[in-house]
């Protein structure tokens, strides 16, 4: 594998902090597919879709976040650099094998926080009895579900259906894909 040398430092740096608290992150629009499955996982992830570097660096420094970006200028920047914040070099233009490196490099526990995050605004999400949903899901799902939770923010109403499953399954496969690429 053709590591780059000051990836790895990077990574470094990045795993002494992942041991004392969990890290925050901000995606680049260029690996903008990264927000949706660090959500499931539980991470508390912004999606930056601006077009002014200075103004994803400027947010991660105020907000504490990690930045993901397939951009290498932004890794060159002097505050990387200096170790004042932290950004990680994706890889692949596949969001795939993104997520598999992110979940191997950063040590990500993909079961930190299920259920936890919208996975459209990464609000974190309110517990809902079911008679709060009862006309605001589809009656099979009323039928089936006892458990829902609901974004504040935006209102949608999650539950543990089919959809969620198969994400979760994915993510699953990720995981087992990057230990055994990794030889763990
Ligand atoms: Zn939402």
């Amino acid at each position: 594998m053709t590591a780059i040398p000051p990836l790895l430092l990077e990574v470094e740096g990045l795993g002494g902090m992942v041991l004392m608290n969990t890290p925050k992150f901000i995606v680049d629009h260029n690996v903008g597919k990264l927000a949706k499955w660090l959500r499931i996982m539980g991470y508390d992830t912004r999606f930056f879709n601006g077009a002014d570097d200075a103004d994803l660096v400027a947010t991660a420094l105020a907000e504490g976040r990690v930045i993901l970006t397939r951009d290498t200028q932004i890794v060159k920047r002097g505050i990387i650099t200096s170790g004042r914040l932290k950004a990680f070099l994706i890889q692949s233009d596949d969001p795939e094998q993104q997520m598999r490196q992110v979940i191997d490099r950063l040590n990500l526990d993909c079961q930190l926080r299920p259920f936890a995050l919208c996975l459209e605004c990464n609000q974190p999400l309110q517990e809902r009895s079911k008679q709060q949903v009862k006309d605001l899901v589809p009656p099979y799902v009323f039928q089936t579900q006892s458990q829902y939770m609901e974004c504040p923010a935006c209102h949608r109403i999650y539950w543990r259906g089919t959809h969620w499953q198969a994400m979760t399954n994915r993510l699953r496969k990720f995981v087992e894909a990057s230990a055994q690429e990794g030889g763990r």
